[in-house]
């Protein structure tokens, strides 16, 4: 146990995501030695992000405004959906450059059970709308995530997508 306020950041740091009680104390004891011109910019980052940052209405990415900046660009074909798990996703299929428009809905969920169980669901929603219905191919590893898949992976993996057959 240290002193009240490392303690506090040290417990803090720990309820993150992947910062196991050791990592916390090495973050924190890392800040206590920063000048304090580089912790504030951190404290000033989370701080603008909870106070500026939403999901977007149409579609729940990360915006700033009531959209994002995706469903705001006319350039987009709003007849094509692609469906990811998390905002992270997202960012790794634009690298790939694959996503254009046809009147499409690509599930887009992870290759493993549960984002197959959700591409099954999804499709089997979809049916009645009569729009297609695709998932990506394969090529991306069993079990993995898509925020982990390299970007020629993923495009490739994009680019032969296949109909759900539902
Ligand atoms: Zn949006």
């Amino acid at each position: 146990m240290y002193e009240g306020p490392v303690q506090d950041l040290i417990d803090e740091l720990g309820r993150l995501p992947g910062v196991g009680p050791k990592s916390a104390q090495r973050i924190a004891f890392h800040l206590l030695k920063v000048e304090a011109a580089d912790a504030e910019r951190l404290a000033m980052a989370i701080h603008e992000v909870k106070a500026r940052v939403h999901f977007c209405r149409n579609c729940w990415n990360v915006a700033e405004g009531d959209t994002c900046r995706i469903c705001k660009d006319p350039r987009r074909d709003a007849t094509l959906v692609c469906v990811v798990e998390e905002p992270r996703d997202l960012v790794a299929i634009e690298k790939t450059r694959e996503f254009h428009g046809i009147r499409e809905v690509i599930i887009a969920t992870n290759p493993n059970v549960e984002g197959e169980a959700t591409a099954m669901y999804l499709a089997r929603l979809l049916a009645p709308l009569g729009v297609r219905v695709t998932r990506l191919a394969s090529g991306l590893p069993v079990g993995g995530d898509l925020e982990y898949a390299d970007e020629i992976t993923l495009g490739r993996a994009f680019a032969g997508r296949r109909d759900m057959g539902v």
